[in-house]
């Protein structure tokens, strides 16, 4: 018995020494990540309004932080939804698979929006903002490898006016992602995150904010005269709001409970990053011994740039406003959490490209098209050359070898072409041939010929990166620079792999950056690495970025 006693000591001693005690070195992380997606910010807003900038806001992220110069978006086509996925997973949409804002499914035919999900429900808005969540996003985020790392102890948050850009940010373990409802003026969530609105969330809906911004409307920030960079108030190019003769300063016909109006006045990103500001006080985010995240997008930079375009004297206020309201949101975090305890960062989701005919009359080739005349142009020629609805077919079974055009995507009806045993490869030739004969095209790339790579970089790998086999169509229709699909004669769109889509801001500020610049191309799947390498965790599952190497310079 005596001898059975001193075994057990002698192994639980042996135990004792075999366990090491818990380490009182942890590894070193900032207290809180926050990434600021200003959308449609061009890379070159930057120094286009440098002069007119504060020290406080831009310019401040740029002496002070440090600015990866050539950062790209290295896939088609460069919408939203593709580009906030993008931005918090380092992958493209042939992995993380959101293909654009909506798509179609090539098995079914039947179409989606990118953050649509019938199993949930509304919560704290309308039924038709609210059956969102983000299960069509097939990979993590950066926040969803946080949580994991931290065995679910870092909290992930993300705001933004739109849905697709709080959701596809927040990722799939989110703690509170919240959008804005326009048929009620508060933010709301969906049961996929909780069932309830924290109460925090409900006294800041609770203020109304948005029917004093309505009443305000928008005014010149300065004297017009300051405005040095921007067309005439008054230009062909630029589209009007609701009520308006002209799109002309002040803007200040919204009619109170036009909830929506917010979201393309510059009160959009005030609202948002009040909003902001009161989850990190009240979730008091930042605070625990592991770093929180919180994604912001700012909203209104995009609804604003597709309204007026970037040559726009509302462009110019609205970046001035922005700088001044950013400037305050540093001195926000900086006050709360103590200088360099913060890792920020800010980029865009995708650029803008200027108003076709505002080119035109700068002599540049310029142009657009829509795609659902092209489309139906394109079906009918296609369909009378191979008898699709020649007579004798009933008019119900009506159909079109071409089942849609859209978001530059061409998708064939392959059950169609099968059962009636036509030659699929003919067909293909016969809408590239049409399309080819049209003004503004470059090229239609059939994503499943080899052919594709003879196309020039970077073209051909933001094509073969942004098609997902499911989602995507069977061919991708290319413009010619400075041409777009896009419905109005006015404002502008994006989507194309120009420069002026695909060439976005990248500022990274605080914890562990040192001051510099670099002009080394980089993409934007290198965020989500970056984030990941500082913050010492696993790279997002479908992260294909490269961390970018901070080196110090003097800055300029
Ligand atoms: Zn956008």
């Amino acid at each position: 018995m005596k001898y059975l006693l001193s075994f057990v000591l002698w192994i639980s001693g042996l135990a004792a020494i075999a366990q090491p005690r818990p380490s009182t070195q942890t590894i070193a992380r900032p207290k809180l990540v926050v990434g600021i997606v200003v959308d449609q910010m061009r890379w070159d807003y930057l120094y286009r309004y440098w002069d007119r900038y504060g020290e406080g806001g831009f310019r401040k992220l740029v002496r002070e932080g440090f600015s990866q110069e050539q950062t790209m978006i290295n896939y088609l086509p460069t919408f939203t939804a593709p580009g906030h996925a993008c931005i918090w997973t380092g992958s493209v949409p042939a992995i993380h698979g959101i293909a654009g804002n909506d798509w179609i499914y090539s098995a079914s035919g039947t179409s989606t929006y990118c953050v649509y999900d019938s199993t949930v429900q509304p919560v704290g808005g309308s039924w038709r903002a609210g059956q969102m969540s983000p299960r069509n996003l097939l990979t993590t985020t950066v926040g969803d490898e946080l949580k994991l790392a931290t065995n679910g102890r870092s909290r992930v948050c993300a705001v933004s006016l739109k849905d697709r850009a709080s959701i596809l940010p927040g990722g799939h373990q989110s703690d509170g992602t919240y959008w804005y409802d326009d048929s009620t003026g508060t933010f709301m969530t969906s049961t996929y995150y909780r069932t309830d609105l924290p109460g925090w969330l409900q006294q800041f809906n609770a203020r109304k904010l948005p029917d004093s911004m309505l009443r305000a409307g928008w005014t010149l920030a300065q004297p017009e005269k300051n405005y040095r960079h921007s067309t005439a108030d008054s230009t062909p190019y630029e589209g009007r709001y609701k009520g308006e003769k002209t799109p002309t300063f002040p803007h200040t016909s919204f009619r109170p409970g036009d909830y929506g109006a917010i979201r393309a006045l510059p009160a959009g990103n005030t609202l948002t990053l009040e909003l902001a500001k009161t989850l990190l006080t009240a979730e008091k985010m930042g605070t625990g011994a592991d770093p929180d995240l919180l994604a912001i997008n700012l909203a209104s930079t995009d609804y604003v740039g597709h309204q007026f375009a970037p040559n726009a004297l509302e462009v110019e206020d609205l970046y001035l406003r922005l700088d001044r309201e950013l400037a305050q949101f540093l001195a926000f975090l900086d006050q709360r959490y103590g200088k360099g305890n913060v890792l920020l960062f800010l980029t865009a989701d995708h650029g803008g490209a200027h108003n076709p005919r505002f080119l035109q009359d700068y002599k540049i080739p310029a142009g657009q098209f829509t795609e659902g005349d092209m489309g139906k142009n394109m079906q009918h020629d296609a369909d009378s050359v191979f008898g699709v609805n020649a007579p004798g077919i009933q008019k119900d079974a009506q159909r079109s070898v071409v089942r849609f055009f859209n978001n530059y995507y061409i998708y064939l009806d392959d059950t169609l072409i099968q059962s009636r045993g036509y030659n699929r490869e003919a067909i293909i030739r016969r809408i590239r041939q049409y399309m080819l004969g049209r003004p503004g095209i470059a090229d239609v790339v059939r994503l499943d010929d080899p052919s594709v790579l003879l196309l020039p970089e970077p073209i051909r790998s933001r094509i073969i990166n942004g098609h997902h086999k499911k989602r995507s169509g069977d061919l991708i229709v290319i413009p010619e620079p400075g041409w777009f699909a896009g419905y109005a004669p006015t404002g502008t769109t994006h989507g194309t792999w120009n420069p002026y889509d695909a060439h976005i801001p990248l500022l990274f500020y605080g914890w562990n950056i040192p001051k510099g610049r670099s002009t080394q191309p980089g993409s934007m799947t290198d965020i989500a690495a970056t984030l990941c390498t500082l913050l010492q965790i696993q790279m997002p599952n479908g992260c294909i970025g490269t961390p970018i190497r901070f080196r110090e310079s003097s800055g300029n």
